[in-house]
């Protein structure tokens, strides 16, 4: 009876040793993957090892907003000290939070920020303003170009097209077509960021004619570009006028 109890006993105390053996191994695996999928970075050209589980979502998709002139110069200057730096910066920021809201990492760049070199995202737009000088009652609207030197210039279009027509049709401004300037079709971050990423330049409008639009209502500004970049991204419908140019 004893030798019997003394059976159990042992046969128990080896299964205990087994299991918690078998636990902690399983344990360290556990963790060890924990950790690989937590540090992992995606790397250019490193195929996806299909072993490991992915714990971690994955990377939601980049884009840049460049806000005119912030960290250089101000731009244009209206008389009162109102900067078009300034202008910008307040539409830019307020495109990041909209996009951000919208599930996308979003960089918000100076005009020489460092990180334009090879610069990789899904879109990038540059955000500027015009002269605060009145020049004639036409000074008025705002611009797009897009960056042709891109190894996609049909998207650079393509975006280009989705933002005349959002920003025109949610702030109400005519699209002033006529004086696309050298300034921003060989715009300088164009030739810095990769050839992959396509890009483009707006002009919001210009800040003597447009000013209350551009100062007073910088939210409706940043709907307009916000709304051409998900066209674009979701490659929604863009109006019959900005598609039937030859
Ligand atoms: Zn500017």
């Amino acid at each position: 009876m004893f030798k019997q109890v003394l059976l159990v006993l042992s046969v128990g105390v080896v299964l205990a040793t087994l299991f918690s053996a078998w636990t902690s191994r399983e344990l360290v695996a556990n963790t060890l993957v924990g950790k690989l999928g937590s540090t992992a970075v995606p790397v250019v050209g490193v195929p996806p090892d299909n072993d490991l589980p992915t714990p971690t979502p994955r990377p939601r998709p980049r884009l840049g907003i460049v806000a005119g002139h912030w960290g250089s110069d101000s731009g244009a200057v209206c008389p009162d000290g109102l900067t078009e730096a300034d202008v910008n910066l307040v539409i830019a920021t307020l495109v990041k939070e909209k996009l951000v809201a919208e599930g996308f990492d979003v960089d918000l760049l100076k005009e020489f920020d460092i990180r334009l070199t090879g610069y990789r995202a899904l879109a990038l737009v540059s955000i500027h303003a015009d002269s605060c000088e009145y020049l004639n009652d036409q000074a008025t609207g705002f611009k797009v170009a897009a960056a042709l030197s891109t190894t996609n210039p049909e998207k650079a279009e393509r975006l280009a097209a989705c933002l005349r027509s959002r920003y025109g049709s949610i702030t109400g401004l005519d699209y002033h077509a006529g004086s696309i300037t050298v300034d921003m079709t060989s715009y300088h971050a164009f030739d810095e960021i990769n050839h992959e990423t396509t890009a483009v330049i707006i002009e919001t409008g210009f800040l003597n004619l447009d000013r209350q639009l551009l100062e007073q209502n910088p939210e409706i500004a940043a709907q307009g570009i916000t709304a051409g970049i998900l066209c674009y991204i979701y490659n929604e419908d863009v109006s019959p006028i900005e598609t039937s140019t030859p």
